[in-house]
């Protein structure tokens, strides 16, 4: 553990703010492992007039940083993906170490960042406006795209690396600066984060401050994001309540705002599809991660002829489900984040029992070191009970039936998330409705592939109170800049549109 933290540069105490040099004269908070309540370092948060001068410095730090060339600040974000992959397997460790999911996944999750490093620095040399055809003779009418200034990034614990980097790969090309509040519950791969950023920037003689990082409560440091005008975009990956107040400021003094909020994402299981490839789709996708994804599979709506069949194979794979250490390659489950998110669990069970749901399995803890540890659930309903419409980030499925597709994708689109969901069937068209307007209302629609584990090349987001943001490839960068539209006149004279005569 120690090698893991000395090689990211981890002190036994670290300050939690950056902005070309480290501040941070909070009380020091001790950050402990769910995999078994260990110590692993201590964080000092930052204090209000730190995070006045860490927000000053990075966003004077964009007064030169968008007038570098894209693609020269694409060699900045090439550097800093080289740096991820030197440090691949150490980042993941600590991502383990610190947040409880398998190294498998935390594996997965740096090389989530190295990809859209790479994506990012193909997209520095194609950052394109449009140009049109002016009305007016000898006009030409065209729009482009300009840096859009300091980006506030609000992160989760459950992607504590990822989120920052779909976020900064792209702002960087973009020419924005980037002042990041990473969760509490996981500071030090923030830290290391924005060490690795820090060496990037240095390498090629750029302000370090482009990279800043204040670590702090969200009620404090988070609102002060959220009020000041300097923070020209904020985008907040977090629970809805939490993106419900955070839209809420941000759209108050008319700043910009991507919000990635909660989900429920669901698997439609028609009899008609490949019975092995919904079992591992809805296995994976209701445990992987100890159930702690936005994407996560919350609900699966069987077709009623096969719903017998496939709860009796899906409750084998849940008996099966080797749960321990994390860091041990045969492990599919670790911990829960902490003990809180237990108990959520266990409170959430008790509601399901009490609205009539039938617990099949699951939902036992663990006597693990820390506490942390707890079986997978499954929960019998009859549809979209009230417990069934909330986000309980914790392993818990919900299996209900269905008779017709309609039927099914009535109950999919039943619930206030929009994020992701996905159809098991090999009728196509089924999988068309499914896809079509009359279909799925997320951000995510998959087939025959679940509901988790998305591609960085695609946008990703969703809609309702997923809060209709989007991240990552596709033209997500757009939200990442300001647009200008420019009407060019070489005719010598003075013509306004629509034919508007102003000869005097
Ligand atoms: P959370 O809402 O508790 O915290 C998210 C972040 O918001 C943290 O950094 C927290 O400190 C900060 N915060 C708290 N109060 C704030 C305030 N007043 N102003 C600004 N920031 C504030 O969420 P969590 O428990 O860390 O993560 C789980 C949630 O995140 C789930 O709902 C999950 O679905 C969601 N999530 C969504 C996506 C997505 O892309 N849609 C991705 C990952 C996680």
């Amino acid at each position: 553990m120690q090698e893991v933290l000395s090689a990211l540069g981890i002190s036994d105490v670290n300050a939690g703010g950056f902005s070309g040099s480290w501040s941070g004269s909070g009380r020091p908070q001790a950050v402990v492992s769910p995999i078994n309540g260990d110590r692993l370092a201590s964080v000092t948060n930052v204090t209000a007039q730190e995070f006045e001068a860490a927000l000053a410095k990075c966003h004077q730090a964009f007064a030169t940083w968008k007038l570098v060339p894209a693609p020269r600040r694409g060699e900045v974000v090439k550097e800093l993906g080289d740096e991820l992959r030197r440090n691949k397997e150490a980042l993941a460790e600590l991502v383990t170490l610190e947040m409880g999911k398998t190294l498998r996944e935390s594996l997965g999750e740096v090389q989530e960042m190295i990809d859209i490093c790479d994506l990012a620095v193909g997209l520095s040399r194609q950052l394109y406006g449009l140009t049109m055809p002016s009305e007016r003779r000898m006009h030409r009418l065209q729009e482009q795209w300009h840096p859009l200034g300091v980006v506030g990034v609000i992160t989760a614990f459950n992607f504590p690396v990822a989120v920052w980097s779909w976020n900064t790969a792209i702002a960087l090309v973009c020419g924005d600066t980037v002042l990041w509040k990473p969760s509490s519950k996981t500071p030090l791969t923030a830290i290391a984060c924005t060490r690795i950023a820090e060496k990037a920037l240095r390498k090629f003689g750029h302000d370090p401050a482009i990279c800043s990082l204040v670590i702090g409560r969200g009620s404090d440091i988070g609102d002060l994001i959220n009020t000041d005008p300097r923070v020209a975009l904020v985008s907040y990956t977090g629970s809805v309540p939490g993106g419900r107040h955070v839209g809420r400021l941000v759209q108050e003094r008319f700043g910009k705002h991507i919000l990635e909020l909660g989900g429920n994402g669901a698997v439609i299981v028609s009899e008609k599809g490949d019975l092995e490839i919904a079992l591992q789709s809805v296995y994976f996708g209701a445990t992987g991660t100890s159930g702690q994804r936005c994407t996560s599979t919350r609900r699966v709506i069987v077709q009623e002829s096969i719903l017998g069949t496939f709860r009796e194979r899906l409750l084998d794979l849940y008996r099966k489900t080797p749960i321990g250490d994390p860091r041990d390659g045969e492990n599919l489950m670790g911990p829960l984040v902490d003990t809180a998110a237990v108990e959520t669990m266990l409170a959430a069970i008790g509601t399901v029992k009490a609205q009539g749901g039938r617990i099949l399995i699951g939902g036992e803890k663990l006597p693990q070191p820390g506490g942390c540890y707890i079986t997978p659930c499954i929960a019998e309903v009859s549809g979209n009970l009230p417990i069934v419409q909330e986000e309980t980030f914790a392993p818990v499925l919900y299996i209900m039936g269905y008779r017709t597709i309609e039927e099914a994708i009535e109950l999919q689109n039943g619930v206030s998330q929009g994020l992701s969901s996905a159809i098991i069937t090999n009728d196509q068209r089924e999988s068309e409705l499914f896809l079509s307007a009359a279909g799925s209302d997320c951000g995510i629609a998959n087939v025959n592939t679940g509901t988790s584990g998305a591609e960085i090349g695609g946008a990703f987001g969703g809609e309702k109170e997923t809060g209709g943001g989007r991240e990552s490839g596709s033209d997500a960068w757009k939200a990442y800049m300001r647009r200008q539209t420019n009407a060019i006149n070489f005719s010598g004279k003075v013509e306004l549109a629509q034919g508007i005569n102003l000869e005097m």
